[in-house]
Order: structure tokens, then C-alpha cells, then sequence
């Protein structure tokens, strides 16, 4: 017997056929309707129904092209199951290129949200009543915040074993393990028993071609993992691609000032080590940022202007330090590798920096 269709909006999709559906989301004060556009591809066969989504932050964009690299990807050509991709949640702020709605909300906190709810609830509701509710696994596509660069890496609350076992299959060389926001689509997924992981990397409003790579190689191994695509042919990749951080802390400027970095994304630094230095611009007062534990740098801040108290180095801490910093190795000679061959460089001088 053929595969059920699958419905969203009202909308049916037969069994081994693809359609973009306009979900209906609300109206400009132009009067235009505003939808929220979604790919499905329903595969022939019985499986797992899969949601990626990105930019439920609006200026984060990363996950917008990493959604229309996946649905390029001919894996997908023997799919088993569904992919139910969003690549653009927030499409108020897509369109404004800003993380949050037109009403400075934060639609990652507005979940389940409600039919007669703040402009932020009423597209939680519509997210998850339309969607949400008939998935079985979500990937949530993030980038870093403006001005700050994040390692790739998945949080994940790891307490559930097949949230566990997507995270570890994602292969982002680092894992967190971390706690459910309240109000955030990864929450709510949780609170219905849905496993969901959260990737994030890169730096609001860029583009960037190492972290794109690594988010869709890590949703089409999640896929693999779960067996809606095929195993890859060839020799097996190593299995250690991840190292999952024990916790994570924030470093913060002691001034203000003008900070020139020391330490680089994705390396290792002990306590103690100098993070950067932050001077006045005559040089004369100027103090070192050190970082408060040994650890691998996940995030930094890429604006040299900070005010006194300001997040600038977000450091993972491991309790194999050595195990972390080999997921670091692997992940530099596997996606880099194959970005520089992808890759026209942005900046001439890309190359030089090699
Ligand atoms: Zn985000």
C-alpha cells in the first residue's frame, strides 16, 4: 500500500514528491499576506519525519543556506521518510535583519505560544500546530549573536538517548550539554518528548562557508544516522568526531577599551593564558584578558570596541581537554579540507593567511 500523503496548511503532498508550501502567517500593515515558506519532501517509504529549521532569529542566516544546501543534496533522492524543511522562521526579522519580531520579542522565547497570544506566541502556535506537532525529530539551525563568532557546535540536552544520539551523529567537534530555555522551540520540543538539537555557528548576518559545510554535512550524517538516507559508500569516517564539554563560561572585558585578540576560535588555552588586551587608544592604561579555566575556545567577540563587563570569549571546558582538541584536529582537516577547494575567497588576501 502507498505511503499516506503528508498534509500541512491544508495542503496534501503524495508519497515520493516534493512542494514549497506558503504557510499563512499573518498580514503587513500593507495589507501584502505574509507566509512562512516550507519545503517538504515525503519520501516513498515509512520513516522518520524530520524538521530542520532556521532563522527563528532573524539576522541568524547561516541555517538558511545550510536548509537549501540539503535540499540540493542527492541524498535525498532515496529518501526514507520526510524532511519538513523551514528555512526561515522568523520572517519578520529575516526581512528586517534582526534577531528578534517587529515588536522586539524574541520568537525563541515565545513557545507553545497561543492562537490569541503577542505577534511572537501567535507564530509559535502556528509553528507548532501546523508543523511541530507532526514531526518526530528537529534540527534547530542557529548562528552567533551580531559581532560574535561561534565555534560549530550542538546543544543538546543529552539526557534523552536519541537527542543523544543525534547530537553525536551531527560530528560538530563540540558538544554541550545544555539546558532547556524556557519558552524556546527546543523546550517545547522536548516537553513533547520530540529529540531536538540546536547547531550553532558563525556570526549573525555573515555567511560562512566552514560552518555552512559543517552544518550540512551534519544534518545529512543526523539523517544517515536515522536511516532516511544511505549509508555512505567508501571507507567508514572515524567515529570520534565530538567531544561533549563538561560546561562552559563566559569571559568578560575588566574595561572598556579597544581589545586586540591573542587567542583564535577553536583553540585550546589553559587558565591563565591571555585571551586579548583591551587598551585605551593611547596605549597608556591597558590590561590583559586571561581566561579563568583550561579549555577550548568556542566563541569570540569580533568587535574591538567592548565596554567594561562585556561577553567577548566564551571558553568550553572539558574533563579530557586532549579528547576536545582532537575533535578540534579532525574537524580542521576534514571540513577545511574541503571548503578551501569549494570556496572562492571573499578577501584576496585569504590566501595568504593559509
Ligand atoms: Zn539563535
Amino acid at each position: 500500500m502507498a505511503r499516506a500523503p503528508f498534509v500541512i496548511a491544508g495542503t496534501e503532498i503524495k508519497a515520493g514528491t516534493r512542494a514549497t508550501v506558503e504557510v499563512p502567517v499573518a498580514k503587513l500593515y500593507t495589507h501584502t499576506p505574509l507566509h512562512i515558506p516550507v519545503e517538504v519532501v515525503h519520501g516513498r517509504r515509512d520513516g522518520p519525519v524530520l524538521m530542520v529549521c532556521g532563522a527563528i532569529h532573524g539576522d541568524e542566516i547561516n541555517g538558511v543556506e545550510i536548509v537549501r544546501r540539503v535540499l540540493r543534496n542527492s541524498a535525498l533522492r532515496h529518501l526514507r521518510g520526510t524532511l519538513v524543511a523551514v528555512p526561515i522562521v522568523n520572517i519578520f526579522g529575516f526581512v528586517q535583519r534582526s534577531r528578534y519580531l517587529p515588536d522586539r520579542r524574541d520568537l525563541n522565547r515565545c513557545f507553545p505560544g497561543s492562537e490569541s497570544g503577542s505577534l511572537g506566541g501567535r507564530i509559535a502556535y502556528l509553528l507548532r500546530t501546523q508543523i511541530m506537532e507532526h514531526v518526530t525529530h528537529i534540527i534547530d539551525l542557529h548562528t552567533g549573536a551580531i559581532h560574535r563568532f561561534n565555534l560549530p557546535q550542538v546543544r543538546a540536552e543529552l539526557k534523552n538517548p536519541e537527542t543523544a544520539r543525534m547530537a553525536e551523529a551531527f560530528g560538530a567537534p563540540v558538544i554541550i550539554n545544555a539546558g532547556l530555555r524556557e519558552g524556546s522551540l527546543r523546550a517545547y520540543a522536548d516537553s513533547l518528548d520530540i529529540p531536538v538539537v540546536t547547531f550553532e555557528g558563525g556570526e549573525a548576518l555573515r555567511f560562512d562557508e566552514v560552518v555552512i559545510t559543517s552544518g550540512v554535512k551534519g544534518v545529512i550524517r543526523v539523517m544517515r544516522e536515522l536511516e532516511m538516507v544511505p549509508q555512505k559508500k567508501g571507507p567508514r569516517a572515524p567515529k570520534k568526531r565530538s567531544e561533549t564539554a563538561a560546561n562552559s563560561q563566559w569571559v568578560r572585558a575588566d574595561i572598556d577599551g579597544i581589545m586586540r585578540p591573542v587567542a583564535s576560535l577553536g583553540q585550546k588555552v589553559r587558565k591563565g593564558q591571555r585571551l586579548a588586551m583591551v587598551a585605551d587608544p593611547f596605549g597608556e592604561a591597558e590590561v590583559a584578558i586571561t581566561s579563568p579555566c583550561s579549555g577550548i575556545v568556542i566563541c569570540v567577540n569580533n568587535l574591538p570596541l567592548v565596554n567594561e563587563g562585556e561577553a567577548i570569549y566564551h571558553i568550553a571546558r572539558f574533563d579530557e581537554l586532549s579528547e576536545a582538541e582532537k575533535a578540534m584536529d579532525y574537524f580542521r582537516s576534514s571540513v577545511e579540507a574541503e571548503v578551501s577547494e569549494a570556496v572562492v575567497p571573499v578577501h584576496p588576501w585569504d590566501e595568504l593567511q593559509k
